[in-house]
């Protein structure tokens, strides 16, 4: 059996903390118990910031509670477009630049919480089965190379005899050593228990209804009318995930963003071989195998949408047309049964950039969403973190990140 399992399970945070009154007034409060919200509630009372968190539900149940785990420090399929303008590439090095300090921050976050979150660097793969795809792996592996970032591209017996369980029908592949995977269940615990011991409020089954906006001679910018009584706050935070745009029209905002609904398959355990992660970079598919030994197979297939509280479900569209793929890349799946799907819900921004900063129009309101949030989260909500408690903010997130951008 592979020896890989995570050991640590999270302290959870009372249900009486969890559930007591609200405060009146705090200097930052938080919407959302995902991964930005509860990174973000930890360096802010790091820094010795006022802290209030509150999530509609139970934290930890939307994204990020059923998210793949995979780090995406490659240029990856979802981030191309039909275009490679010099201003494209020029997008994608910013990218590449933003998931390498990602990189970094994973590579210290255990010690930092000192937990053991499940990080492992087992190195990722990216397969291209056509000539095409070949090419977009040699002109991405250039780009990130002048970022900066280790990948190599191998093809012919180079290829197969780095990684024989692939199918030898294929092109090539890219290789990079600094990816792997983290445990999302245990991640954003481990943080809002760190920011609880540190001072954070964090209340759960309290949902934000409606803001209002203070006028200035106010030492309380904004008024947030929430499931369980109102909170003036000098600053809000909005971490949403796939709901940041609901929460930022409350303050007459229009973020350009959308949400779509993500399937994942698993697989029964088979023997353990498969240490790096795959990835295609012409067709939807991330793969890996657990420490369970199961198989997770997804990247990026459709889930039916639904209206909150309901939550996404599958379709089978979905799980033939992935698993098909999968077969095809890795043929001794053939002979592994599937057992399970889920569904969840992500968001994105039109532009691929995260969304981080304050706004300028409606001063006091922060925004902290990012597309492959897993993997981007901790870094944005340091950065962020970092802003709102230094004199030279202005210089730290570049404009291309704010939310007012596009409007
Ligand atoms: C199936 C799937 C697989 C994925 N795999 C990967 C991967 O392998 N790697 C990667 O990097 N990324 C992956 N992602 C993306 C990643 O999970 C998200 O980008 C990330 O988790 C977003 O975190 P978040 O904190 O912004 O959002 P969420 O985790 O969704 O948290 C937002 C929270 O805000 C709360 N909220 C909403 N409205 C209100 C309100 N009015 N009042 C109070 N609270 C509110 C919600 O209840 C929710 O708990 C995946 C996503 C999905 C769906």
């Amino acid at each position: 059996m592979h020896s890989e399992v995570p050991t640590f399970s999270p302290p959870l945070v009372a249900q009486s903390d969890l559930q007591g009154p609200l405060p009146k007034e705090v200097d930052v409060l938080i919407v959302g118990g995902g991964l930005l919200g509860s990174a973000l509630a930890y360096y802010l009372s790091v820094r010795g910031t006022e802290v209030l968190l509150v999530e509609r539900g139970e934290l930890n149940r939307e994204a990020l509670g059923t998210n793949a785990g995979s780090f995406h420090f490659q240029i990856a399929l979802h981030q191309l477009t039909a275009s490679s303008s010099p201003e494209e590439e020029k997008r994608l090095y910013r990218e590449v630049k933003l998931q390498l300090d990602a990189a970094r921050l994973w590579g210290e976050l255990e010690k930092e919480l000192d937990a053991d979150l499940g990080v492992h660097t087992t190195g990722g793969l990216m397969v291209a089965e056509t000539e095409e795809e070949l090419k977009v792996l040699r002109d991405k592996q250039r780009i990130e190379e002048m970022a900066g970032l280790e990948t190599h591209v191998m093809t012919g017996s180079e290829m197969t005899n780095f990684a024989p369980y692939l199918s030898s029908e294929l092109a090539g592949i890219a290789y990079c050593p600094q990816e792997g995977h983290a445990n999302p269940l245990v991640v954003a615990p481990t943080y809002i228990q760190r920011a609880h011991e540190r001072g954070a409020q964090i209340r759960t089954h309290c949902g934000v209804d409606a803001i209002e906006v203070l006028d200035n001679q106010n030492p309380y910018r904004f008024e947030v009318k929430t499931s369980r009584g109102s909170v003036k706050c000098r600053r809000i935070v909005d971490a949403a995930g796939a709901w940041t745009g609901d929460i930022a029209h409350m303050v007459g905002l229009r973020l350009p963003m959308g949400s779509e609904g993500l399937h994942v398959n698993v697989t029964e355990p088979a023997e353990y071989f498969l240490k790096p992660m795959v990835q295609h970079i012409g067709k939807r598919l991330t793969l890996k195998q657990t420490s369970n030994n199961t198989f997770i197979i997804g990247g990026g297939w459709p889930a039916r949408k639904e209206i909150y509280p309901k939550r996404y479900s599958n379709f089978w569209d979905s799980a033939a047309g992935n698993i098909a793929i999968a077969v095809r890349v890795l043929p001794m799946l053939r002979n592994v049964k599937l057992v399970r799907t889920w569904a969840g819900i992500w968001s994105y921004t039109k532009d691929f950039a995260p969304l981080v900063g304050e706004s300028a129009l409606v001063p006091g309101f922060h925004v902290a969403m990012a597309p492959t949030g897993f993997t981007l989260g901790p870094m944005i909500a340091n950065l962020l973190a970092e802003s709102m408690t230094s004199e030279s903010k202005a210089e730290l997130i570049p404009a291309a990140y704010l939310p007012d951008r596009g409007m």
